[in-house]
């Protein structure tokens, strides 16, 4: 009975997990749950959003055109219609314009997810979004630049001009992205809303394995399902956004990780996994953290399972006594507890 006692692995494997996440924490990287640590160690496939993910999501303006208004007032309608929104395009844009408005000019602000927005600015009907957008409201007439997200204006049916957005992507994320294919992810895969200009540049500059641009949200959902639809057994797909139209995904994803500064709070609710301070090589932290937990746990399976096996052999041949039985139960708790503390000692 005292051989039998399962305290080393009933104590054992709670505890390397609380550490394991613990020691996530510190390093700013919030883990729901131990199922999400198991679930990171056996990440194959990682699918990146652009914007806010892998770019920075502070947009700065390289150029405005303007028709029929002056350029400063396309900046002004734009940022109007835009001012109410949380999307990083329109945050972008309300600190370059820099000057407070007037919100009560805006009325009846409308997001278009994955395209723009609509609003009534002094009364009159402007769309702000990208050449989807125009499309949608029948605007044939204008023109795209090469690279650079293009935000264009239309009001009362006329377009008015744009604006040409740049992004950069975050310092760290190539150095990043590689040691993630070297901690055993093998597919890198990029959804984006944006220009396929901007998407392929992104994804040729890091050297991402597929790209997929110009999608909508729920597209972007049907690009993840079809990953999870063909993956192979036990292979994990993590999807990471930072929740500004990609909750859905991150909901649906075998882990999901969020962006904890950037982030919306829709993203946090969502996620499985919080990066508090926005930088993809936590998830290679992330990632050693949960290798080093389920091994550990394994060592202190096997070990236990096994000591205590032999003891219980030699007591059905009463070769054993009671000490060695109280050996087994309570050293062996004892020396797997310490094997998880010695797993999490020190930095990763
Ligand atoms: P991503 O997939 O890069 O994170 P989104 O799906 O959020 O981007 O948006 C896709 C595209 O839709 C943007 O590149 C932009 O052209 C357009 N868009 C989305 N929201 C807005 C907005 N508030 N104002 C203007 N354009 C927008
Ligand atoms: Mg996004």
């Amino acid at each position: 009975m005292v051989i039998s006692c399962p305290c080393a692995l009933v104590i054992s494997i709670p505890v390397s997990f609380f550490l394991a996440i613990s020691k996530a924490a510190k390093n700013r990287i919030l883990i729901k749950g131990s199922i999400f640590l198991e679930m990171l160690a056996k990440v194959k496939t990682a699918i990146f959003d652009k914007t806010g993910t892998l770019t920075k999501g502070k947009f700065v303006i390289k150029e405005i055109y303007s028709f029929n208004l002056s350029k400063e007032e396309v900046l002004e309608t734009i940022c109007l219609a835009e001012s109410k929104l949380n999307h990083p395009i329109s945050k972008s844009i309300k600190e370059a314009y820099g000057k407070p408005l007037n919100l009560n000019r805006v009325e009846n602000v409308k997001e278009i997810f994955g395209k723009g927005v609509k609003a009534l600015v002094d009364k009159r009907e402007v769309f702000v979004g990208n050449f989807k957008l125009l499309k949608e409201i029948g605007i044939s007439s204008f023109e795209e630049d090469e690279l650079g997200t293009n935000i264009h204006l239309v009001v009362e049916g006329k377009y008015c001009g744009k604006i040409v957005l740049q992004d950069e992507i975050k310092t760290n994320v190539e150095y990043a992205l590689k040691n993630i294919k070297k901690n055993g992810v093998e597919k890198i895969v990029m959804l984006t809303g944006d220009k396929k200009v901007v998407g392929e540049n992104v994804a040729r500059n890091l050297n991402l394995d597929y790209v997929f641009c110009e999608l909508l949200p729920y597209e972007k959902v049907e690009k993840l399902e079809s990953f999870l639809k063909n993956r192979r057994e036990k292979e994990i797909v993590a999807f990471i956004g930072d929740g500004v139209n990609d909750a859905a995904s991150l909901k649906l994803a075998d882990v999901g990780i969020a962006m904890g500064a950037i982030g919306s709070d829709a993203a946090m609710e969502a996620c499985d996994v919080v990066l508090m301070d926005d930088d993809i090589n936590k998830i290679n932290i992330a990632i050693l953290i949960a290798k080093r937990v389920v091994r550990t746990v394994k060592q202190n399976v096997v070990f236990s399972l096994s000591f205590k096996g032999l003891i219980f052999i030699l007591g059905i041949f009463g070769l054993t006594n009671i000490w060695l039985a109280i050996f087994s139960d309570v050293g062996v708790s004892i020396l797997a507890i310490l094997n998880a503390f010695r797993a999490f000692k020190g930095k990763f």
